[in-house]
């Protein structure tokens, strides 16, 4: 049934048989969100490039000792003036259970030396290079390599059609006025199965195309060897079908301006550059942001500091108020204030709803990250700009995904935030190398940049701040089954104990924030993940 109308479709696409839908694919990255887009690129019969600047896989998740604030730590002498990718620190342990962590068909319930359910980030590396090996991608990844620019070449000689054909039914569903409902990322409301692009259905079933076919986009990849950064020697590039851009989002610090910023004589980190507690023994530290980084960071550094105050804007939660009075974390001596509102030239800082703290030696802004593709600066189509970030909103991106006017052919994988990551990254690398292989196709360019605004409203309306675009949280489930509808009916949706598992572990992270890495209250969850992990076959 099904299944053989994709087949079809893919020929009817191609004028010849579905193999001739390989395509040369570059990947930017082989960190998590890298590494299962290449796989299932190389499922779907593409040919791919994976491009690393490092020298090992995994990304984030490489830990290394190396900073590259040039100040350093306070009391430290690691100095390194180079770019460094990681934000990762020596002693952190995984924010959700492993279990949830894993893609969905290489479980992540054994261990390669760490056997915590919460564990280190080694054993998170050790995994990834595991799922690297039994795939067999290292053979595609060129390691030391930066890509410097992407930028697009032609249209190339792709025999499909750009966007899938422009039917009736589509043609209905976007001039009846419903096409704001189709943006599961918007509002989540009115999801359903016909809201899928193509209403879930395959690319040109009757043949029909709409004004949209033009050949795809191809592109051009500089890239430097790595010793050579900075230098003028680059390859000449090489010209590829279609880009996957997966470069991670938690490597360039967002630093917010803090009135008297410039005459505090303390240090100024930002939580990019932490790695361990020891050189702020006995300090007095003012940690900005309370998302995961500073929350965890403050108590690591409290274990040694003298005093630490963790600031945020959301300071007067009802349920941190007993804490701006009373002192938490293992030694008592961790306090919550406002942000601050300025620092000032003795070393003192003033919070947002009053108080002040004397003699500050390191003020650690844990303010989060910026999205940044330095190598699309200049990457146009027909002179206009194909993507901008604006406050953390990239844009115009349908589905977090595609740039319809660079669809299918560039794309990006990772993007959403407060997620559990693997599993989503997986769901959106299968849809793009279904749509570029011509499986699954996309809706018209018209509709795509119609179903962005309208989901840009729905924001707005709700009154949800620009740089929160790409925050999914409770709404990622809605999203992850969209992706899976939309690449077939052969693609199951996740199961149920992975929305359970993370909400379990919400509940027990705000109930015991000090120990909820070591507390599991729920067994049966674990045992329907290790029945899965076992039908796996692992
Ligand atoms: P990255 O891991 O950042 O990989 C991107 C890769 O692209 C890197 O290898 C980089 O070198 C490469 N690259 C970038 N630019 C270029 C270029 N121009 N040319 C060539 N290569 C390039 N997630 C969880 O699930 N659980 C957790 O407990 C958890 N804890 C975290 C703790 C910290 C401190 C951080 C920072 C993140 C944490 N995360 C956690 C989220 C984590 O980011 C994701 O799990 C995931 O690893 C991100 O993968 P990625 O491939 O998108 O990005």
């Amino acid at each position: 049934g099904a299944h053989k109308h994709f087949t079809k479709a893919a020929a009817t696409m191609n004028g010849k048989d579905e193999r001739t839908n390989s395509l040369r694919v570059a990947v930017i990255g082989a960190g998590a969100a890298g590494l299962v887009t290449a796989r299932e690129l190389i499922r779907e019969g593409h040919r791919t490039t994976i491009f690393e600047q490092g020298s090992r896989l995994g990304g984030v998740w490489v830990y290394t000792d190396k900073v590259e604030e040039s100040h350093g730590q306070p009391g430290g002498e690691i100095v390194a003036e180079e770019r460094v990718h990681s934000s990762m620190y020596a002693g952190l342990r995984t924010n959700l259970p492993r279990e949830v962590m894993s893609y969905t068909d290489f479980p992540f319930t054994r261990s390669w030396g760490d056997t915590r359910r919460f564990c280190g980030h080694a054993e998170v590396e050790a995994y990834l290079e595991a799922f690297a090996a039994a795939f067999d991608l290292e053979k595609h990844i060129r390691f030391n390599t930066s890509v410097l620019r992407v930028s697009h070449c032609e249209r190339g000689g792709h025999p499909g059609a750009r966007f899938g054909a422009d039917s009736a039914r589509q043609n209905g569903h976007l001039d009846n006025g419903n096409a704001s409902r189709s943006a599961p990322g918007a509002a989540m409301e009115g999801h359903s199965m016909s809201n899928l692009p193509n209403g879930g259905e395959v690319a040109g079933e009757n043949g029909t195309i709409d004004s949209e076919e033009l050949p795809w986009p191809r592109w051009q990849v500089t890239t430097v060897p790595n010793e050579e950064q900075g230098s003028v020697s680059t390859s000449g590039g090489e010209v590829f079908d279609a880009v996957v851009v997966c470069n991670g989002h938690y490597s360039d610090p967002r630093r917010p301006e803090i009135p008297g910023m410039g005459e505090f004589p303390g240090r100024l980190l930002h939580s990019h550059s932490y790695r361990q507690n020891t050189p702020f023994a006995g300090m007095t530290v003012v940690v900005i942001g309370a998302s995961a980084s500073g929350e965890d960071i403050s108590r690591e550094i409290a274990l040694v500091a003298d005093k630490v105050y963790l600031c945020a804007r959301s300071w007067q939660n009802p349920a941190w108020a007993a804490e701006t009075a009373e002192p938490f974390g293992t030694r008592r001596n961790i306090w919550r204030r406002g942000v601050p509102s300025h620092l000032h030239p003795d070393g003192g800082v003033t919070f947002e709803g009053g108080g002040r703290v004397d003699a500050v030696d390191v003020v650690m802004l844990a303010t989060g990250y910026r999205y940044s593709f330095p190598f699309l600066a200049d990457a146009r189509i027909g002179g206009a700009e194909i993507i901008t970030v604006d406050d953390n909103r990239v844009s115009p991106l349908y589905q977090h995904i595609f740039p319809p006017s660079a669809a299918p052919t560039l794309s990006f994988v990772g993007l959403p935030w407060k997620v559990v990551p693997f599993a989503q990254y997986e769901l959106q690398a299968k849809w793009i190398a279904r749509v570029l292989s011509g499986r699954v196709s996309l809706p018209t360019q018209r509709h795509m940049l119609a179903d962005i605004s309208a989901f840009y409203a729905a924001l707005e309306k709700q009154g949800v701040p620009k740089r929160h675009t790409h925050l999914l949280g409770d709404k990622q489930w809605e999203y992850n089954d969209w992706l899976a509808a939309a690449c077939g009916p052969d693609v199951t949706p996740l199961p149920q104990w992975r929305p359970k598992m993370y909400k379990v572990a919400g509940d027990t992270k705000r109930a015991c924030p000090e120990t909820y890495r070591d507390v599991w209250p729920e067994s049966e969850l674990v045992a329907e993940a290790a029945a899965e992990a076992c039908r796996l076959g692992s």
